[in-house]
């Protein structure tokens, strides 16, 4: 019987994978324009490091982990988002020792036990930015500025940067009492999570999406409104440095982000065409996080994209395929000419195919249908004369050059 793959994990096909190098590329381009380098964290990490650094009464801790029991008794999970581990690593390898400001992208995939549906799977992937040891609201507006520039440089449409300030501990106490408060009689309207989590953690009640639950948040009171001094100058701070960025944004009151460990900042980023699941980044500042994780008492600000939902809206986006389909002669000693052709397209960094085994109609069809905007044509006249046809896929016309020229003029072709 054919095996097929676990619902909820998807492959990732040829046809397919030009976008993800675009995605990707495009975050390296971006992120390095603003300093940041690259750490590659293990998928696999123990539970503990996603309990302690996430929040148990998350739902992504609480219900969503991959967690299991491996041959030496450890209890190991499956990273469902990527921030832990990458501090996890900062701390182990004592990188804020070595530099005290990091600035740190990963690229990869993530595991969530979901219910799959479109945009929502059960491995992911997660372009994730970490920015720690800066406190300043400049770093936080610079950060939100990356994420929009990455958008931007995606081509994502309608883009929305919605951002609020979440306060800290002390700030965040008084807001939560108010709100336990004006959520007291509203329990009945509530999904069964949010009665729940109305006692452990009310400000998740205002994130639901059950729709209920929204209708029961209307006229909460607003975060904002119950800011200390210290926080509150800095969400201001933060918002005229976006200015200062050329940043567009709106003010959400109601944005609380789904995991425990955000402080101040926090922003979400959407973008139109990917109906309710339209969040494609989001983050915050965590500036108690490296400590609760051993670390030094350091803060941090990141933010994390979901690939699968930017491939989504990336449909239009036609894989560039700048290079030659050399067809081969039956002849070996004809076909052998073409091979080094192959060979010296390859050299001069020249993507080059050819297929074997078919006839010349047969390649030709094929040549028409590979994406490339050239063909070479290597036969017995043109072996005589050491020329070689190029014909110009595209425009359907053909020229010959000769042999020792072939490679200046494909390239002038190609534009390379
Ligand atoms: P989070 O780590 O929950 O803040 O999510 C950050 C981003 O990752 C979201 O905006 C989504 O684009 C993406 N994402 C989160 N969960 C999933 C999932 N189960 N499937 C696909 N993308 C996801």
């Amino acid at each position: 019987m054919e095996i097929k793959a676990i619902r909820g994990m998807n492959d990732i096909l040829p046809g397919d994978i030009a976008k993800w190098h675009f995605v990707e590329n495009t975050a390296r381009r971006i992120f390095h324009l603003y300093g940041f380098s690259e750490l590659r964290p293990p998928v696999l990490e123990r539970t503990e490091l996603f309990f302690r650094g996430i929040g148990d009464d998350t739902d992504v801790v609480e219900k969503q982990m991959y967690t299991f029991i491996d041959k030496s008794g450890t209890s190991v999970a499956l990273r469902p988002e990527a921030t832990a581990s990458v501090l996890r690593s900062v701390i182990e390898h004592g990188l804020l020792g070595m530099d005290p400001i990091q600035k740190i992208y990963s690229i990869g995939p993530m595991f969530r036990y979901e219910r799959p549906q479109k945009g929502r799977y059960r491995q992911f992937h997660q372009i994730n930015v970490e920015r720690l040891g800066e406190d300043s609201p400049s770093s936080d507006a610079e950060t939100l500025s990356m994420a929009y520039d990455l958008a931007s440089a995606l081509g994502l449409g309608g883009l929305r940067m919605e951002v609020n300030s979440l306060g800290c501990d002390e700030c965040r106490q008084e807001f939560k009492k108010t709100l336990m408060a004006f959520l007291q009689d509203k329990e009945k309207s509530l999904c069964s999570d949010c009665s729940r989590r109305m006692k452990t953690n009310p400000l998740r009640v205002l994130d639901c999406k059950v729709v209920s639950c929204r209708q029961a948040v209307e006229g909460a009171p607003a975060i904002e409104n119950f800011l200390c001094e210290g926080c509150r100058v800095h969400y201001e701070k933060v918002q005229s440095a976006l200015m200062a960025f050329d940043v567009p944004f709106e003010k959400n009151p109601r944005l609380v982000r789904g995991l425990d460990y955000y402080t101040r900042t926090t922003f979400e980023l959407t973008a139109e065409g990917l109906g309710s699941q339209n969040a494609v980044a989001g983050g915050g500042r965590y500036d108690n996080l490296i400590q609760t994780l051993g670390g030094p008492d350091v803060s941090g600000i990141g933010f994390a994209f979901g690939l699968e939902r930017i491939i989504m809206l990336l449909d239009q986006h036609a894989p560039e395929k700048n290079g030659c389909f050399v067809v081969l002669q039956e002849d070996e000693a004809v076909q052998k000419s073409s091979l080094e052709l192959l060979s010296m397209l390859r050299s001069a960094q020249i993507p080059a195919e050819a297929a074997f085994d078919k006839s010349f109609k047969a390649q030709m069809r094929k040549a028409g249908k590979s994406g490339y905007p050239l063909c070479l044509i290597l036969g017995q006249a043109e072996l005589e004369q050491s020329i070689v046809t190029i014909k110009d896929l595209q425009a359907s016309s053909q020229i010959q050059v000769p042999r020792a020229e072939v490679l200046q003029k494909i390239r002038s072709m190609l534009d390379k």
